[in-house]
């Protein structure tokens, strides 16, 4: 008799892998599907800032409770996961943008999570390499960053050891109603089917409204101490809700190595994987703008990585309306790596059938089904 499962996840990228994390938690037989390395998707490409975002009330929702999931995970972290109390610093670049520094204090306050706005003198004795004179930012001590490659891996090696399986090496060519059919042929049956596929889930999923966005990243040499806290620029979710096709926002991570990881840009060119030199010009020009001495630094590799965008900027958590066995777990944007255990909760909440902490219904999945 051939063997049914009671989940299959397709991808493991860390959103497949923190499904199959979570998943393998309520079910005996989960088996996870992965074509090519475990992360090395966008999941390699990503920055690994574990962030609570403010763009919309759902983003809060679901990055905040992402955020608490990973705090919860964070003492088991193997320490190949890099996992590091940061904090974010949103840097005001000019008065007008310090305006804006205390509204998002009280949100942030009256979400329960601290926040303490920097002055011109505090932000300076916060980060000594930024420019002097900005006028102040706002620090979220509880934000934080992860590796975000081996952290997919240990999430998967989580639920293998509670029984899940791996195939790796073979490409899912069709998924739905129950039925995953490999590359060579194969059928395989499971109850639940969960596309994870990132930016390339609509190629399983047709009419799923995803779009790659491409966006290059530089990292320096090690210089420790240099940068201590996440730097965003306060403007930066202007960059990634402008929908033009090509923005560059200030943003700068202390990796634990004591390298300096410097973003970030998006830009709509399709699947072009080639890295553009004059947009690595623009990012540093603009990160030069906050750190005026990061020119001087030596920078060892660039690279680019594609996220997969949605139209209203929140990921695809759900079943599908046509296939309530086909799950979807895609669209991710620049959060996926915040947002990836949020995500793995909520598809086990749906695949087991009971509530989630937070409210699902923003992440609904709506396909455009052609007949
Ligand atoms: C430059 C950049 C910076 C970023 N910075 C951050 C950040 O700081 N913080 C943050 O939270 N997020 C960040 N992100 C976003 C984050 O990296 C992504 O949202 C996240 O990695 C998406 O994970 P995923 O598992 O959905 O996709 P992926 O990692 O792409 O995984 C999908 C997997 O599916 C596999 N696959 C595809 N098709 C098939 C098939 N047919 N059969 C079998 N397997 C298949 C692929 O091989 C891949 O491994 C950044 C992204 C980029 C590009």
């Amino acid at each position: 008799m051939t063997e049914v499962f009671d989940g299959i996840v397709v991808g493991g990228g860390i959103v497949g892998c923190a499904c199959a994390y979570y998943l393998s938690e309520r079910f005996p037989k989960v088996l996870l599907i992965e074509k090519g390395p475990v992360g090395g998707g966008s999941t390699a490409a990503g920055m690994g800032h574990v962030v609570v975002m403010d763009d919309s009330r759902a983003q809060f929702a679901l990055t905040q409770y992402s955020q608490q999931l990973w705090n919860e995970l964070f003492p088991q972290l193997e320490p190949s996961c890099e996992p590091r109390s940061t904090g974010t610093l949103w840097v005001a670049a000019d008065e007008e943008e310090f305006s804006h520094v205390d509204g998002k204090r009280k949100l942030y306050e009256s979400n329960g999570l601290r926040a303490e706005v920097l002055d011109t003198k505090a932000i300076r004795e916060a980060e000594p390499h930024l420019r002097e004179g900005l006028p102040g930012g706002l620090l979220i001590p509880g934000d934080s960053v992860i590796y975000p490659m081996t952290a997919a891996a240990w999430l998967l090696d989580q639920a293998r050891l509670r029984g899940a399986k791996l195939l790796q090496g073979r490409a899912v060519v069709k998924m739905g109603q129950g039925k995953t059919t490999l590359d060579d042929g194969t059928t395989l049956d499971a109850h639940f089917v969960v596309n994870a596929t990132g930016d390339r889930a609509q190629t399983l999923t047709p009419g799923l409204p995803i779009t790659p966005r491409k966006g290059h990243l530089i990292i320096t040499d090690r210089y420790p101490g240099y940068v201590r806290h996440q730097l965003v620029e306060l403007g930066y979710l202007k960059s990634a809700h402008e929908m033009s096709n090509e923005s560059v926002a200030f943003n700068a991570q202390p990796r634990a190595t004591g390298q300096i990881l410097l973003g970030s840009s998006r830009q709509f060119v399709g699947w072009d994987p080639g890295i553009d030199r004059n947009l690595i010009a623009k990012m540093v020009a603009r990160a030069t703008e906050y750190l005026p001495g990061i020119g001087s630094l030596s920078v060892i590799r660039t690279w680019v990585g594609f996220r997969a965008t949605t139209p209203n900027s929140l990921p695809l958590i759900g079943s599908l309306q046509h296939d309530p066995a086909t799950l979807v777990a895609a669209g991710h944007e620049g959060l996926g790596i915040t947002t990836s255990l949020a995500t793995g909760k909520l598809i086990a909440d749906i695949a087991s059938g009971v509530e989630s902490k937070i409210d699902r219904n923003p992440f609904a999945v709506s396909v455009e089904v052609k007949s």
